[in-house]
């Protein structure tokens, strides 16, 4: 409930000098237990904001990663719910681990693969997918999967699924945007910009 949920995010917070979680997604990555693969700050608040989530809505988050998008979509409102599916098993324990440190340990984790892990699933409000969806079937079942009026977000780091994110955007129209992100830090004595890797967003109503 709403007073557990301030209590884990207390915790969380206390580790990194701060008082009490922001209200806000975006989180410091640092508050997540990850491994590396994780959508970094800026790009999951501007994911989140994609997201758009309405009261009661569930998202499907598709190759979750260590949880950070369905942690902070449920962070959101206590209404919300989400289903992270990962197919890395150890990946799978930290989700879990994540979720309960946050205070959202009703987040469903589903260890398995895209497309075949999503079969039974409900039917989801939104569908972020973060991985797996260059691979046969994943875009086509998520798609499949939505309610109809429902969105999906799918960023690409990699041109294969760029590649398949314009191939849609080309078909079904939608937003498609670049998201390029410069990290202030040393050179030296003096200061660069060092760019982060570029992220395609393409974001879909059904
Ligand atoms: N959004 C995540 C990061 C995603 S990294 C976060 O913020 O933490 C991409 C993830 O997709 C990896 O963990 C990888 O194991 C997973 N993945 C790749 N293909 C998949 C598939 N077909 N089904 C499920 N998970 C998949």
């Amino acid at each position: 409930d709403a007073d557990m949920l301030n209590v884990c995010a207390v915790e969380v917070a206390a580790a990194h000098d701060a008082r009490i979680l922001a209200f806000t997604p975006g989180l410091d990555d640092a508050l997540f237990e990850h491994d590396g693969q994780i959508t970094k700050h800026e790009i999951r608040a501007l994911t989140l904001s994609a997201l758009a989530p309405r009261r009661g809505e569930l998202l499907w988050d598709i190759g979750a990663g260590s949880g950070s998008i369905g942690i902070e979509w449920m962070l959101a409102d206590p209404s919300l719910s989400a289903i992270a599916i990962e197919g890395h098993p150890e990946r799978a324990g930290r989700i879990r681990r994540n979720a309960g440190k946050f205070g959202v340990p009703g987040l469903a984790v589903v260890e398995g693969t895209a497309p075949d892990a999503l079969a039974g699933l409900a039917a989801p409000d939104a569908v972020f997918i973060g991985g797996g969806g260059s691979e046969a079937g994943v875009m086509d079942a998520a798609m499949a999967g939505l309610r109809p009026g429902g969105r999906l977000v799918a960023n690409a780091v990699t041109t294969e699924m760029e590649a398949v994110l314009l191939a849609h955007h080309a078909r079904l129209g939608g937003a498609l945007i670049r998201i390029d992100i410069a990290r202030a830090s040393p050179v030296g004595q003096m200061t660069g910009w060092r760019p982060a890797m570029p992220v395609t967003q393409w974001r879909w109503v059904k």
